[in-house]
């Protein structure tokens, strides 16, 4: 801060909260070094003396300082913040490859038959179309060029997203399918689980008690006769 700009907001301070006393001017001299060494602006410590005057009333000099030093404090803190989000925005988060470049799990093109995706259901990874897929793919042809001009074995084939859906349009609706018979297996292995909970073993215990009730239950059950005939 230059004199001018101390001496500048000094006014701007003494002005907008009423401090016209000689021996208060001659306080705040003192918080020119303490704003220095924090490398305050004038332009900060003016929007920090605004701000103080739309608050509650402050009497205290003391309250003066110490709003104006976590002003400053604070709206840095702010700006870090927004600076920050700012920065993360350029890369913006994909939630189809979750950031990654890469789309995992899809359908693999050998077990996808006539738009069924069949046994044993293998999946493959292909190439998002966001700006960390396109980085991926740049690095795929590098590789693919460099192991071309060394004579190595060739990478093998790297689809994108948008080359795999020309190839199999309906993965979304497969990897569905999928869960909801992966759903059914769980329910029906759960069930089965119940039974023999509840039930035993098959063909031992239980249907011997089963078979044993039955045969009694069918048994004729002599007649007893309304009056004893002696
Ligand atoms: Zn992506």
């Amino acid at each position: 801060m230059t004199t001018d700009e101390w001496a500048s907001w000094v006014e701007y301070h003494a002005t907008l909260h009423r401090i016209a006393d000689d021996q208060d001017l001659r306080m705040m001299q003192l918080w020119r070094e303490v704003f220095e060494s924090r490398n305050y602006t004038a332009e900060e410590l003016r929007a920090a003396s605004l701000h103080l005057s739309m608050t509650q009333p402050k009497t205290w000099r003391s309250e003066h300082l110490e709003f104006l030093l976590e002003h400053v404090a604070g709206r840095r803190r702010q700006e870090a913040v927004a600076a920050r989000h700012a920065e993360q925005g350029e890369y913006s988060y994909c939630a189809l490859c979750r950031g990654s470049g890469l789309i995992g799990g899809v359908p693999h093109l050998t077990d996808v038959k006539s738009g069924e995706w069949v046994h044993p259901f293998r999946r493959g990874a292909v190439v998002c179309r966001c700006s960390k897929g396109a980085g991926w793919r740049s690095g795929y042809e590098q590789n693919v060029e460099r192991r071309r001009s060394k004579n190595l074995r060739p990478m093998p084939p790297q689809l994108t997203i948008d080359e795999y859906e020309l190839r199999n349009a309906g993965w979304k609706m497969q990897l569905e399918d999928f869960e909801q018979k992966r759903k059914a297996e769980k329910r029906a292995r759960e069930e089965t689980r119940e039974h023999d909970r509840k039930r035993g073993r098959i063909g031992l215990i239980g249907s011997v008690v089963e078979r044993v009730v039955a045969k009694v239950e069918s048994a004729t059950v002599p007649e007893v006769p309304d009056e004893c005939p002696f």
